[in-house]
């Protein structure tokens, strides 16, 4: 066990602070053990807690480290940018640059709007979506997450298409109401959606690769069946790729499927580690938006120049030729050193992995791609999990749901013990 004084004693101090002592609660270890770490820094792959115990990371801050901690070139482009003032709520040259960037690379959007984190990109798609079509509900999916603005924290009732109700206290049943929430992988339940709900829905929003519950790789039929059935409808579909954008190709999702929704949604890897989000869509959908049309959506901070200095530096390295190759190579070979040790030993538990993203779900199941395919009573599995890569020196996120990244800064090497590590994990998991 390694000591952990100085972090569980700013556990006690932040206890007093914040509620549950975090300012997100993923960030919990409420379904590990332990209490969280108090991260001192990060350089490379690598991150020290307050106690100088070091660790290879795989949570990268939730996804948006695709070069991994303390990046030379965003850490200069941030500095250089600091130099001359941190914001002026005036257009700058920085969100230019961050544009051009994207949308020279990018063949699904002709313009983009710039916020503050993935939960305002998403809110802003939607009422955007509601604004063009002038309709007031929309669908999710059981298994995706997109931020916790009021309307998007709502779960699927009893039936197969009944209203939603909300998942947290503080959303209005009124809202909920207005989110009607499916199954993923499930083309009756979108058919039986769109015959009960004519011409009231506005969109469906999707992940194209669930991320936030597992890692819930959908069909590209499925995909395809989804922006169908929508436009079908009068419906536009929203690809919410605030984790799969930038990070399973330049394009994300769209790009890897070659499927192109009306509009899509980033955060995490678009502002190199300093929050930013945005949405974009076609020119005909984007005039919809203030100051050109009469949806409203602002933002004090939105472009920020720290934030655009720090994304063109990112994604400048990501555009380059042979990035996510090479990233995909590397995941798939750390992936299936464990992959062939579960399958050697008879464990029970399968890697899934999508571009540099992979989870360990903990059954035998081939494919995995709804919430309901995840079976929770086996988290208890994680739990062992965690806490001995804890000990060895290696950080997963805590909760048994949430997917690991690969970083550019990853080596070989580092990976290469990284999964001897997470074998003898497993058998530690599947000896208890
Ligand atoms: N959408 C998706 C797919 C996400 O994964 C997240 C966060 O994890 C969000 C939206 C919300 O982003 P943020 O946490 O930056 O508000």
């Amino acid at each position: 066990m390694k000591k952990r004084a100085k972090s569980e004693a700013l556990y006690q101090e932040s206890s007093q602070y914040f509620p549950g002592g975090v300012n997100s609660p993923v960030r919990a270890f409420k379904s590990v053990d332990g209490n969280p770490l108090f991260i001192a820094k990060g350089d490379q792959d690598k991150v020290w807690d307050a106690d100088g115990n070091e660790y290879v990371d795989f949570c990268a801050s939730w996804g948006p480290l695709i070069l991994g901690h303390n990046n030379k070139t965003i850490r200069e482009a941030v500095v250089h940018t600091a130099q001359n003032g941190l914001t002026f709520g005036a257009p700058t040259v920085q969100e230019n640059q961050l544009a051009k960037l994207i949308l020279d690379h990018n063949r699904f959007i002709d313009k983009i709007r710039f916020v503050s984190s993935g939960t305002e990109a998403v809110m802003s798609a939607i009422r955007l979506a509601r604004g063009f079509t002038g309709r007031d509900k929309f669908i999710k999916f059981e298994g995706c997450y997109h931020g916790h603005a009021d309307h998007l924290l709502v779960k699927a009732g009893s039936g197969l298409i009944t209203f939603g109700a909300s998942s947290s206290a503080g959303v209005p049943e009124s809202f909920a109401n207005e989110t009607i929430v499916l199954p993923l992988n499930n083309k009756e339940a979108l058919s039986k959606a769109f015959d009960a709900f004519k011409d009231q829905i506005s969109c469906i929003i999707i992940e194209p690769i669930p991320a936030n519950n597992g890692l819930l790789i959908q069909e590209k039929a499925y995909l395809e069946f989804v922006i169908e059935i929508a436009h079908k409808n009068g419906a536009l579909v929203i690809f919410d790729e605030v984790i799969s954008g930038f990070r399973v190709g330049f394009e994300g999702a769209a790009g890897l499927f070659n499927i192109k929704p009306d509009i899509i949604t980033y955060g995490k890897i678009i502002g190199g580690g300093i929050p930013a989000g945005a949405y974009g869509a076609s020119n005909k959908i984007m005039s919809h938006i203030a100051p050109e049309g009469k949806v409203y959506q602002a933002g004090t901070l939105s472009g920020n120049p720290i934030a655009m200095a720090a994304g063109v530096a990112q994604l400048s390295t990501l555009v380059k030729d042979g990035f996510y190759q090479e990233m995909r190579e590397k995941t798939e070979a750390f992936t299936s050193i464990i992959q062939k040790h579960l399958q050697k030993k008879g464990h029970a538990a399968k890697v899934f992995n999508v571009g540099s993203i992979f989870w360990i779900s903990f059954s035998n199941m081939e494919k995995v791609q709804t919430a309901e395919d995840i079976n929770s009573e086996k988290m208890h599995l994680f739990k062992t999990l965690h806490g001995y890569l804890l000990s060895k020196g290696i950080y997963f996120g805590p909760s048994g749901y949430e997917v690991g990244f690969v970083s550019a800064a990853h080596t070989e090497e580092s990976l290469n013990a990284a999964a001897k590590i997470i074998c003898d994990g497993m058998d530690e998991v599947f000896r208890t």
